[in-house]
């Protein structure tokens, strides 16, 4: 069994992707090729945003949007302690300080009482200017963000959407890449829309800042002469190669994917309910998940090492998304950034196990992994 099992997608899919694969080749446009435009087009069109600007990388995404609001030196971002190492790194990156705000425990997204509580604190500091928030999209869930916006608006803070785990997920029938002033995400393989290497895109409504993302994304160019440059900027395009698989990747994630990864989502939680002291994810009423990760949380008298040897004797890949909190990350260490009040994340850190998902799971393999976990505990390993 494998964690995410990319080769059964590409069995299934192989045909129409090395058709557009071909046409590339063909055509020999490997730098913003026809299939470039035609995804960001479609892409714009199901996230319900105006413009589509697709990048080298989900990285890339959120650093040309913190450039594009021209983030920098004095701002403090806050961004969620609990995720992946880039929604911190960007701010820091152009030169901002990140301010780590702790996490929900049922839902692993941003607490909002705890960005006021970290906004209160910037503020009566008085040395970084509060600016931006980066919310994320944790394992495919949507933040609250009729609280992170309540919040931002009453601060005057721009809402970046970090919406790398969270494509195809939704609030009611608004997608995830719509939630923030500007929303970004990844296709890295791994991702719940992934191509084949890094790719990554940004959306927004804003004209303006639309036309500031595609300059910075090729050197700072003129928007009419690629040679005329009136802005430092980046070299982060997405591949014609990339873009053209995507397309046939992204139908599939439309047509079935999607459901399909739920319905797997909703076996594990069927099964599971009854493992003592196991917390399962969950989704509020009116929330809409892509599982980028099913993750659970063991009991504290488990030991979670053990629990992944056993599995994995059993042949059960598992991994744990996140060990360790941005603020105690090595490249935080002795800066502003390493002070932060987050207890959930510290215990999150402590106790989560994700299990293998993805919309090529099947029932009897989602069922095995279930049995493995349940033997893992029955052992009562002590820490
Ligand atoms: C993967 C990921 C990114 C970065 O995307 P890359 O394409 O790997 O650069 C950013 N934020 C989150 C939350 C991610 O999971």
């Amino acid at each position: 069994m494998e964690f995410r099992d990319l080769k059964r997608q590409y069995n299934r899919l192989h045909i129409p992707i090395n058709e557009k694969i071909a046409e590339v080749m063909t055509s020999a446009h490997f730098i913003s090729g026809e299939a470039v435009t035609v995804l960001e087009q479609d892409l714009a069109v199901y996230v319900g945003a105006k413009h589509c600007i697709s990048c080298g990388n989900g990285t890339d995404a959120i650093t040309i949007a913190l450039m594009a609001y021209g983030v920098g030196i004095g701002d403090a971002v806050f961004v969620p302690d609990f995720t992946f190492f880039s929604s911190g790194e960007c701010p820091a990156t152009v030169g901002a300080t990140p301010v780590f705000v702790d996490v929900r425990r049922d839902t692993y997204n941003m607490d909002p009482r705890s960005l006021e509580r970290a906004i209160e604190r910037v503020k009566s500091e008085g040395k970084l200017q509060p600016r931006a928030v980066v919310s994320v999209d944790l394992f495919g869930l949507p933040a609250d963000y009729d609280a992170i916006r309540t919040v931002c608006n009453r601060y005057g803070l721009l809402l970046l959407e970090d919406g790398a785990q969270g494509f195809g997920g939704k609030i009611g029938t608004r997608k995830c890449c719509s939630f923030g002033d500007i929303s970004t995400t990844s296709f890295f393989p791994a991702k719940p829309l992934g191509c084949y290497g890094d790719g990554g895109a940004i959306f927004t409504n804003d004209d303006e800042i639309a036309d500031l993302c595609r300059s910075i994304a090729v050197h700072g160019k003129n928007a009419d002469d690629k040679y005329d440059n009136v802005r430092l900027g980046m070299n982060s395009r997405l591949d014609t190669l990339q873009a053209a698989i995507l397309l046939p990747k992204f139908d599939a994630f439309k047509e079935y994917e999607l459901e399909a990864v739920n319905r797997g989502a909703n076996q594990y939680t069927d099964l599971l309910t009854e493992l003592d002291g196991v917390i399962l994810p969950t989704v509020a009423e009116g929330f809409y998940s892509s599982w980028a990760q099913y993750t659970v949380q063991l009991p504290d008298w488990v030991d979670r090492d053990a629990v992944q040897q056993c599995m994995k004797a059993d042949g059960i890949p598992t991994m744990v998304y996140y060990r360790k909190p941005m603020h105690r990350q090595g490249a935080f260490a002795d800066t502003e950034s390493e002070v932060a009040d987050c207890p959930v994340t510290e215990e999150l850190c402590e106790r989560v196990l994700c299990l293998p998902i993805h919309p090529y799971l099947e029932e009897r393999e989602i069922k095995m992994v279930v049995q493995g976990l349940r033997k893992a505990l029955s052992f009562k390993y002590h820490p």
